[in-house]
């Protein structure tokens, strides 16, 4: 489907559960997730009927998210479901890995096609302080599982943190020497839950390309990124910018929450509820939320946060 401003949606978001098994800094408090009643979060029915409606107004590529969605003890069925659901041609998830030793090969074979797999630092104890209680080995683990189960093209995420590990730009990137991935710095957002940190560590992702004058640009891939690659490498070094260089005029994107409200755009306060309704009635809310969808999230900055009343945990990243 179309939106006003002539974007094509094609992507939706999901997030299965507001529940992680870490406490990332800038993504949810310290004390974890005031736990929804269980009967204001979808029920794994609605999931599959919201997922069935955003195919038929033409969504091809849905990502599985949360919280952590590992989590979730029917994740494997779910995703089964999911990757069988007519239309959806491409089913990715995002996880911190660290869930990936006993759920990789399940994955694989349920039909997930992508993996992106969180990684900040490759540092055990700053790994223990950005996640407030991750062991970075059980991370590390989770990634060569899913190399051995046969994942390809898997993507590691790192947000880009001035002060944490932009000292680390070069051994982050030599990752993709090491495995065949491509690992993408992000910038951090100014979410509600970012709030701990200062002006200083919103680096742009310019930071990487200054720290590694040896990137060789490559084509574009249709995806956000800005890609490159460091000579020799396996992968390739991806830069998304969401705060220092928006891509919003190409955002094909659809954001589902765990409680049933969809998102036209992430920074927005906008939400549109589905829970309760049946697959018809959630076509026309997702209707609704496509011709919602604004022209650009508006100015973002350490000063001018996010408008999103959620932490990224309750959102889906
Ligand atoms: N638990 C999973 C994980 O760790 O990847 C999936 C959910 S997490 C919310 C998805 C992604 O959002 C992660 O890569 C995380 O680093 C990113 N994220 C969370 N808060 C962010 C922020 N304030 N700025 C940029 N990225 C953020």
């Amino acid at each position: 489907m179309i939106d006003s401003y002539g974007r094509s949606i094609t992507y939706l978001r999901l997030s299965v559960t507001e529940l992680c098994n870490l406490r990332c800094r800038y993504c949810m408090p310290a004390d974890g997730v005031c736990k929804k009643r269980h009967e204001e979060m979808l029920t794994q029915e609605e999931t599959l009927a919201a997922i069935r409606a955003a195919a038929s107004l033409g969504v091809r590529k849905l990502r599985i998210t949360g919280g952590e969605p590992l989590v979730k003890p029917n994740i494997v069925s779910l995703c089964r479901e999911a990757a069988a659901t007519p239309g959806i041609e491409e089913l990715c998830l995002t996880t911190n890995g660290t869930l990936l030793p006993r759920l990789a090969a399940p994955l694989r074979e349920a039909g997930v096609d992508r993996l992106n797999i969180s990684l900040d630092t490759l540092d055990a104890e700053k790994y223990r302080y950005i996640t407030r209680c991750g062991e970075l080995e059980q991370a590390v683990a989770g990634i060569e599982a899913a190399l051995d189960a046969g994942f390809e093209k898997i993507k590691l995420n790192t947000v880009l943190i001035g002060g944490f590990n932009d000292g680390e730009i070069p051994a982050l990137a030599a990752l993709t020497r090491r495995w065949p991935v491509d690992l993408r710095f992000i910038e951090l957002m100014p979410m509600v839950d970012s709030g701990d940190f200062g002006p200083e560590a919103f680096l742009p992702c310019t930071a990487v390309t200054e720290r590694l004058p040896e990137l060789v640009p490559e084509e574009p891939d249709g995806g956000v990124a800005k890609l490159y690659r460091l000579p020799g490498a396996q992968g390739r070094v991806g830069l998304i910018s969401p705060v220092s260089a928006h891509f919003c005029a190409a955002c094909n994107r659809l954001r589902l929450t765990a409680d049933g409200k969809l998102k036209p755009c992430l920074h927005s306060a906008d939400e549109i509820s589905l829970k309760g309704l049946d697959q018809a009635g959630m076509t026309e809310k997702m209707r609704e939320a496509i011709l919602a969808k604004p022209k650009w999230h508006g100015e973002l900055s350490y000063y001018e946060r996010s408008h999103a009343a959620r932490n990224m945990n309750q959102i889906g990243g």
